[in-house]
């Protein structure tokens, strides 16, 4: 697989060693168990220790915590070739966000606590903001989190929680305060192993990306040490999310420009093959049409993402930024992936051909990390 403009400005030789270890890494354990994931809704627990002994888990994290000491870049190189091998199913996405959490906004026990064990994989992290009844109006939350004695008392429920299953660290958005508006959220830190009244709900049913155990969540009375609220301080917890969601959604971004070059390359390949009325489908004028607009708008995206990637390596990026790369991106995945399974004809619409299973698991890219909708309502904010 390879990017569509050759090289990334940002690549260097060490960051091209790790591409090519991630593709290895990839091609061995994510692929050859596509299905058994997708069937049994989780990858194999053993995927985090291998992943996190390779050291791509938190491969942007300071070696003092237990990373591997990269950059963004590093961590682009892994979400771009997980993105070229089609997986939708290694939550490693989500997993490095909680590291960042811990990183920018834990206090400096909390960072030595939790970011080695992340990083080697024997912790796996989840976050938890989504409830039935709130999603993206995260104010309406309601879940609590009361002080008692040495420890706050977790009450509530959340949903369309990503490594919900696996998960053995949550950072779960509740209330500290509930008359307190904005000012009374908080994140806790739940460490879900032997934490009496947590509980797991059902791995839920997906359109996509099924090998991924996407779940509900349960507190009931659940007790958390008063030491385990992040940056030791209550009322932090939605300015902790504003300032940490460009993280998320710069990588929303790179995996989406990735699945957008694989896409491109999987129908520039099947179009040279495959013939109708006597010539290969890439000779008729419409599918070269097709396939040069989707370049030059792959193109486009590249630069960007390339723009983008290089400022997050340099602390550069801002809010506005990543929420258009996650919206403008994540459109433009789905509308690529549509055109490219059309090229397919019938065979596009069997899940054995890629681009299949591509085009279910695109379309989530443009309501998870904040609706695109959301984004939008912070661009305009710029305006
Ligand atoms: C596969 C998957 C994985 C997920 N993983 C996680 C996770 O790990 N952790 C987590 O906390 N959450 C997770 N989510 C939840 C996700 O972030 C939410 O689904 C998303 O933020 C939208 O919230 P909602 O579903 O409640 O939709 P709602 O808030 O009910 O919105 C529905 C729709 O209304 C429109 N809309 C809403 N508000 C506005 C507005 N202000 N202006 C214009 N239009 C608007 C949008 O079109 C939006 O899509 C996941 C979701 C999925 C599907």
């Amino acid at each position: 697989m390879e990017n569509v403009i050759g090289t990334s400005s940002w690549m260097t030789p060490d960051l091209e060693d790790l591409r090519q270890a991630v593709r290895r890494f990839a091609e061995a354990e994510l692929t050859p168990h596509r299905e058994r994931f997708s069937k049994q809704q989780y990858v194999d627990r053993e995927l985090w220790n291998k992943a996190g002994e390779m050291g791509i888990l938190l491969a942007d994290i300071p070696e003092q915590y237990g990373g591997s000491d990269g950059s963004f870049a590093h961590m682009s190189v892994v979400f771009e070739e997980l993105g070229y091998a089609g997986d939708m199913s290694f939550g490693i996405h989500v997993h490095a966000i909680v590291a960042h959490y811990i990183l920018n906004q834990g206090t400096e026990e909390q960072k030595q606590k939790y970011l080695p064990l992340l990083a080697s994989g024997e912790m796996v992290g989840a976050i938890a903001m989504s409830e039935p009844g709130a999603g993206s109006d995260l104010k309406g939350i309601r879940t609590t989190a009361t002080l008692d004695g040495g420890s706050y008392v977790l009450n509530g429920s959340k949903t369309f929680i990503s490594n919900g299953y696996h998960a053995d660290l949550i950072v779960v958005v509740a209330k500290t305060d509930p008359q307190a508006g904005a000012k009374g959220v908080s994140l806790m830190l739940v460490e879900t192993k032997d934490c009496e009244g947590f509980r797991i709900g059902r791995i839920l049913e997906k359109v996509g990306q099924k090998g991924q155990d996407t779940c509900e969540l349960f507190f009931d009375n659940a007790r958390i040490p008063k030491d385990n609220i992040l940056g030791g301080v209550e009322g932090k917890g939605f300015a902790q999310l504003m300032t940490e969601l460009p993280y998320e959604r710069t990588i929303l971004g790179v995996s989406g420009v990735a699945a957008i070059e694989r896409a491109l390359k999987l129908t520039i390949d099947y179009t040279r093959e495959r013939k109708a009325f006597g010539q290969a489908l890439i000779e008729m004028q419409n599918t070269r049409f097709v396939l040069a607009e989707i370049k030059t708008e792959a193109t486009i995206a590249r630069i960007f993402i390339d723009r983008c990637i290089e400022d997050m390596v340099a602390g550069r990026m801002d809010t506005v930024r990543a929420s258009m790369a996650k919206y403008w991106i994540s459109d433009l995945q789905c509308k690529v992936v549509d055109q490219c399974l059309q090229l397919f004809g019938g065979y596009g619409y069997m899940l054995e051909y890629p681009i299949a299973q591509m085009y279910i698991d695109a379309r989530v890219q443009r309501i998870y990390g904040g609706a695109n909708e959301i984004m939008k309502e912070i661009i305009s904010r710029s305006l």
